[in-house]
């Protein structure tokens, strides 16, 4: 049996592998990209290395408009999986992006109450791991996590 996780695991960071590296990089410049399948034309997200669709693996990356409008949300008031404790409540989201697919994430700087289905989102990115202290890009095991908030939103 594996030992127990050391209290130092997140479970918020993905894997980033020779397969999603691009994802994540373009992430890190504010660019959030989808896969869009050359023979039946449809996106998808999250990435996967054939189209879910119709099982092609003539797949390529493009960049998302970053556009999407709120499908259904939650917000979460408990998680005990660091480092969500720290975190609530915040609002787990799924969105319909602009393309077409739909996507799990959250929803940042909207009030409770101001949340309405089909209100219109923009990305923005969060930048999560790391080993803190570090100045500058370039920190392994830093990610940047695309999230969304209104479109246009500012204060008031
Ligand atoms: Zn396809």
């Amino acid at each position: 049996m594996p030992a127990t996780p050391s209290s130092s695991v997140r479970f918020d960071l993905p894997d980033v592998d020779v397969f999603t590296r691009p994802y994540w990089d373009a992430a890190a410049e504010g660019l959030l990209l989808i896969r869009r399948c050359r023979d039946c034309a449809r996106a998808h997200h999250y990435p996967r290395e054939f189209c879910p669709y119709c099982w092609s693996e003539d797949v390529a990356w493009e960049r998302a408009e970053g556009r999407a409008r709120l499908y259904t949300w939650s917000v979460v008031h408990r998680n005990d999986l660091p480092p969500f404790g720290t975190r609530t409540p915040y609002v787990a989201a799924v969105v319909d992006l602009a393309e077409g697919p739909r996507m799990m994430t959250e929803v940042v700087e909207c009030p409770e109450d101001e949340l309405r289905i089909g209100m219109e989102l923009t990305v923005t990115f969060r930048r999560e791991g790391g080993h803190g202290s570090g100045q500058g890009s370039g920190d392994e095991g830093e990610i940047d996590v695309p999230v969304f908030r209104p479109q246009g939103s500012m204060a008031g």
